[in-house]
């Protein structure tokens, strides 16, 4: 089933936590040199108009990123570093000064990669995939494939430095991709078990999200954190409500970093007093 489009989504709340944990992790882990494998399993479409009719059509990103650019509240005062790094790369693709364009997980990723590193592209949609491919110009470091993102990680691992990043942001179209995701995320463990893996949720239904969590603390994987910005108090009625970033073997900076950012987004973002977040460590290191 392929009736997701990440148009229709970008910029959102959601997406202005996420894109924020995969800068900042990025960054981290570019600092060392040495060569690292990135691997994002659902890639989407690269970059996205947000004053195209996908966009238009419920303005997410009213409530996300537009909130966070000059002269808007998110602006105020001081953001987080995490945040403005975030920004700063948003602001970077719009040349001009205004809000038009948006980058997806995969140029955020092409921004911040070096020289001596691969990034690993998989888009099942047909259309995207083509978006992808055009964003992403013959970069000679980047492969786009128009394949299963699960499969293709398996194949992927372990890398041959021995570094690798892997973003799992799949759509959650049906129930069970939720327990797909964990087998395959075990799977990618057992090959790979230094790896770094961020992995997105919606929270829709709370259940969901606690029975992915209580199947990562029996899967026997160490090292994990979990961080969630919610707009509101959880209602299914009211579709995703918040949504969250869960990360095994995190960079150690990453803690301190969220300890400030999620505080800030409840306040900058946050849709009443329900707003929360939280800041778990699900499964310690050792
Ligand atoms: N990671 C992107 C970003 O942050 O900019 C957004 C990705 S979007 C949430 C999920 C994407 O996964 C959709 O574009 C969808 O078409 C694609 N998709 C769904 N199932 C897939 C699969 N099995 N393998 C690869 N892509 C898939």
């Amino acid at each position: 089933m392929l009736s997701y489009r990440h148009g229709f989504h970008a910029g959102n709340f959601a997406d202005v936590l996420k894109h924020t944990v995969l800068v900042h992790t990025l960054e981290y882990m570019t600092q060392k040199d040495k060569p690292l494998r990135i691997i994002d399993t659902h890639a989407g479409a690269g970059v996205y108009k947000l004053n195209g009719p996908q966009a238009q059509k419920n303005r997410e990103f009213d409530n996300g990123i537009s909130r966070l650019w000059p002269g808007e509240q998110g602006m105020d005062g001081q953001q987080p570093g995490a945040i403005a790094r975030f920004t700063e790369l948003v602001r970077k693709v719009n040349e001009g000064g205004a809000l038009q364009l948006y980058p997806g997980s995969p140029l955020l990723a092409q921004t911040l990669m070096r020289p001596i590193d691969r990034l690993f592209l998989h888009e099942l949609h047909p259309a995207d995939f083509q978006f992808l491919r055009d964003c992403m110009r013959n970069d000679k470091r980047v492969r786009v494939e128009n394949e299963d993102g699960f499969a293709a990680l398996q194949a992927l691992l372990p890398p041959p430095d021995r570094r690798a990043l892997v973003l799992i942001d799949p759509s959650y179209e049906v129930k069970s991709d939720y327990q797909h995701l964990i087998k395959q995320l075990v799977q990618a463990h057992k090959r790979f078990a230094t790896g770094t893996y961020a992995i997105w949720y919606p929270v829709v239904l709370r259940q969901r999200i606690d029975e992915m969590e209580l199947a990562l603390k029996k899967s026997g994987i160490k090292n994990i954190q979990l961080m969630e910005f919610g707009l509101q108090q959880d209602n299914p009625e009211y579709g995703m409500t918040a949504s969250g970033m869960i990360v095994i073997n995190p960079p150690w900076t990453l803690w301190a970093a969220m300890e400030e950012t999620l505080p800030w987004l409840v306040d900058t973002l946050g849709a009443d007093d329900t707003s929360f977040y939280r800041l778990e460590q699900l499964v310690p290191e050792k």
